[in-house]
């Protein structure tokens, strides 16, 4: 297998998480005897300082040239005042609206050894698996017309879909759900929105070629209730944009830290990963970051981009092992030295890679 992996680290925690992940990665396609060219380039604010722009050209055209972009985080407090267009997270969406992807993959998980830091009670998280797919190009954020009449003293935005739209990203949860446990529960407001009317109808009709998925219907309402109540009921969500971007937040409990969730976004020219946290510049620099979400983020990159599902499972499971031995960075340890072993970012990631050499080579 051969993959072209472009690495637009960024900012603050960016570089130090995407390196213990890249190592990661390095080992994998060492063991199995793939090769992983990794590229380098800059985004965010470090591109500002150096390039004058968040999205230099040459990242972009790099990105749309490799098999893969794996993203570290952008974003800076130096860069607080300048202007939306201007800033860090500008190249971030930017990059996202250049590789097109529609289908934002988020999965919230369990680890049994993290339930403390949840604020759901262990039996009600323990073994929940679920994995969100988002629609990331339409609905609200993107519908025309939107504005703010500051005269009129009124604003409107726009949720409109179509049905090719809706298909495209309900294919592709149908087919996620296949390779799982072949549930997908569609989430609407079908009661009170057209458009929502228009999701549930395509959704139902694209159903009909996945015969061995069992489809559910919920209302956008009772599923943030469902999804702390009973998490561990679902396998794969489909929602469109608004209500994924809530709901995949509310689901990030579950797993009871942001330093542990990775993403994907399939479905454009080129796919992009990235952990879901931001820069963190509280803790940049200092050796306290969480690689956890990146290595993970990387396990998606194997399952998505290079077909390599063992590989990817090994990642994981060798997550939970570290986790299960007692390892932690601060974030996770919360102050308790006691009953753990802190880790800082590096060590961490050498553990994760070490367990998962382990794993693999035991295979
Ligand atoms: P954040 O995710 O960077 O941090 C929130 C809190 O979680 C902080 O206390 C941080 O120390 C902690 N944290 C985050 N990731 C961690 C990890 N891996 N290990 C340990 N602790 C971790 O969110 P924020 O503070 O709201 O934003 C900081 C900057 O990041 C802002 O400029 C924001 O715009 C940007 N941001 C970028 C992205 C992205 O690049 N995709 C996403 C969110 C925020």
């Amino acid at each position: 297998m051969k993959l072209k992996i472009l690495v637009t680290a960024g900012d603050g925690i960016g570089p130090e998480v995407t390196n213990e992940a890249i190592a990661v990665l390095r080992d994998v396609a060492a063991l199995g005897g793939h090769t992983f060219d990794f590229d380098f380039k800059r985004i965010g604010g470090i591109a500002i300082v150096q390039d004058g722009t968040p999205l230099p050209a040459d990242t972009l055209a790099a990105a749309l040239d490799s098999d893969a972009v794996f993203l570290g985080a952008v974003g800076g407090n130096e860069f607080n005042s300048l202007s939306p267009d201007k800033r860090p997270e500008a190249g971030l969406l930017g990059l996202r609206a250049a590789l097109g992807g529609f289908a934002n993959l988020r999965p919230a998980f369990a680890f049994k050894e993290l339930a403390v830091n949840s604020p759901l009670r262990p039996e009600i998280i323990d073994g929940a698996d679920i994995l969100f797919v988002r629609e990331l190009l339409g609905g609200l954020y993107f519908g025309q017309p939107r504005e703010w009449d500051r005269a009129k003293g009124e604003a409107w935005n726009t949720m409109r879909y179509t049905r090719d739209e809706v298909a495209r990203v309900a294919r592709i949860a149908f087919q996620l759900a296949g390779k799982r446990r072949n549930k997908l529960t569609s989430v609407d407001k079908a009661n009170v929105l057209e458009v929502s009317q228009l999701w549930r109808a395509t959704v139902i009709e694209v159903a009909a070629e996945f015969p061995g998925v069992t489809l559910e219907h919920q209302y956008v309402d009772a599923m943030a209730m469902h999804l702390m109540n009973r998490p561990r009921d679902f396998d794969v969500v489909l929602t469109e944009n608004l209500f994924g971007d809530i709901l995949s937040d509310e689901s990030g409990v579950i797993t009871g830290s942001l330093g542990m969730l990775p993403s994907a976004t399939i479905g454009g020219k080129v796919n992009l990963y990235e952990p879901i946290h931001g820069s963190a510049p509280d803790i940049a620099g200092k050796g306290l970051a969480n690689p956890m979400g990146a290595i993970l983020t990387g396990a998606l990159i194997l399952r998505y981009s290079a077909g390599l599902e063992a590989e990817a499972a090994a990642i994981e499971a060798a997550a939970r092992k570290v986790l299960e031995q007692g390892f932690r960075t601060a974030d996770l340890a919360r102050g308790n030295t006691k009953d753990f072993k802190v880790l800082s970012t590096t060590e961490m990631g050498t553990k994760v890679r070490e367990t998962v050499k382990t794993m693999l080579v035991n295979a």
